[in-house]
């Protein structure tokens, strides 16, 4: 077992697990299949408790994770009220479901033999690819946009890495990053590029099946602003429905914030492609993507999208933290949706996808 293989959509070209190449024909790769299922209910009993007891699922030889893995995973799942259960995916490792995907990066970097590593991201990828990058003792350098939450910032040096803050939006950051990679000699750990990040966020579906006793609810809201979650969850959808493990698919509903939401207007407009908005700052900054360069895979995937405003934002992660719950802005995306939403998507579970602790917080005032 060699590790899982990624394919361009375009030409057709695989490329093996230890092999760094992180685009094709210009565009990003994907996996060349869904994970496998994991092993039966009654077999993940004893197993570690942490992304690892699905193992088999994510096809990723033990040489390679053992030194890289952190313990993230099986996060607590618990009814929140409103038919809505909330996976706290902040009790992760860096405060972030992040971990999930980016334990897999490093993987691969070592089995690519890497001898440094580069990542871009709005924050929270940047601070798991720094703590990761730590744990298996490559140096990292993080670019995140100037204006990336300063605690952010300070994990991130916090864990060794080099920070470099690049001035305007995630795009700008973005090119940075690649800029500085195809300058040569560092692996891209790219949660946005890579799809085998796509393999660890499938866990977080795997993970919801198993504490729900082998099921899925009906809906799973996720945050799309480069589809990490999303795309990680529908592979793990069809991975489950291959197997025979889940009678049928639950709905996908994706949120964007209104300021910045390219894929809610082209969902809205019957569009294949993202369409170009004049996005408006966001505080829900982890979302907060312009220009998505997997859109249409994003579109293909998912079922309905909604929107919601700063001030729903604001409203929800009050709301959550009087229920005990205390996470960043972008965090509360899913909350604030589901319950606009008043019940009509039947059984929801939303990720709680990043710590308060991240990010500055003001208390909205009750609505
Ligand atoms: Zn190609």
């Amino acid at each position: 077992m060699a590790g899982p293989v990624r394919v361009c959509p375009e030409c057709g070209r695989q490329f093996e697990f230890s092999d760094p190449a992180w685009r094709c024909c210009g565009v990003p790769m994907r996996l060349a299949a869904p994970p496998a299922a994991p092993v039966p209910l009654g077999q993940l009993a004893g197993r570690p408790l942490t992304t690892w007891r699905y193992a088999e699922a994510l096809g990723v030889p033990a040489r390679w994770w053992q030194p890289a893995t952190l313990g993230e995973g099986i996060t607590p799942l618990l009814p929140a009220g409103d038919g809505i259960s909330v996976k706290v995916e902040y009790a992760s490792p860096t405060l972030s479901f992040k971990d999930r995907g980016v334990v897999l990066l490093l993987a691969q970097a070592l089995a690519a033999g890497a001898s440094r590593v580069i990542a871009d991201s709005s924050g929270n990828a940047g601070t798991a690819v720094a703590a990761y990058s730590a744990r298996v003792g490559l140096p990292a350098e993080i670019f995140v946009p100037s204006s990336t939450s300063p605690k952010k910032i300070a994990q991130v040096r916090a864990h060794g890495a080099v920070v470099n803050l690049v001035p305007g939006n995630r795009e700008a950051t973005a090119a940075a990053a690649i800029s500085a990679v195809e300058s040569g000699g560092a692996f891209y750990a790219s949660h946005v590029y890579n799809p085998v990040f796509h393999l660890g966020t499938a866990t977080y579906a795997f993970e919801v099946w198993e504490q729900l006793g082998g099921r899925l609810p009906d809906t799973f809201v996720l945050p799309v602003g480069n589809g990490t979650l999303v795309l990680g969850v529908t592979r793990a959808v069809a991975g489950l429905l291959a197997a025979g493990l889940i009678p049928s698919a639950p709905r996908i509903v994706a949120v964007q914030a209104a300021n910045c939401a390219p894929l809610a207007a082209a969902w809205r407009a019957g569009s294949s492609m993202p369409l170009a908005v004049d996005a408006s700052p966001t505080i829900a900054e982890g979302i907060a993507i312009a220009a998505p360069a997997r859109g249409a895979e994003i579109l293909a995937a998912v079922d309905e999208f909604a929107t919601v405003t700063e001030e729903q934002v604001l409203a929800g992660r009050s709301e959550l933290a009087r229920k005990g719950w205390y996470v960043e802005d972008t965090a509360a995306v899913c909350w604030a949706a589901a319950r606009a939403a008043g019940g009509s998507w039947g059984e929801v579970v939303v990720p709680l996808s990043g710590a308060g602790l991240k990010t500055g917080w003001t208390p909205a005032s009750p609505a």
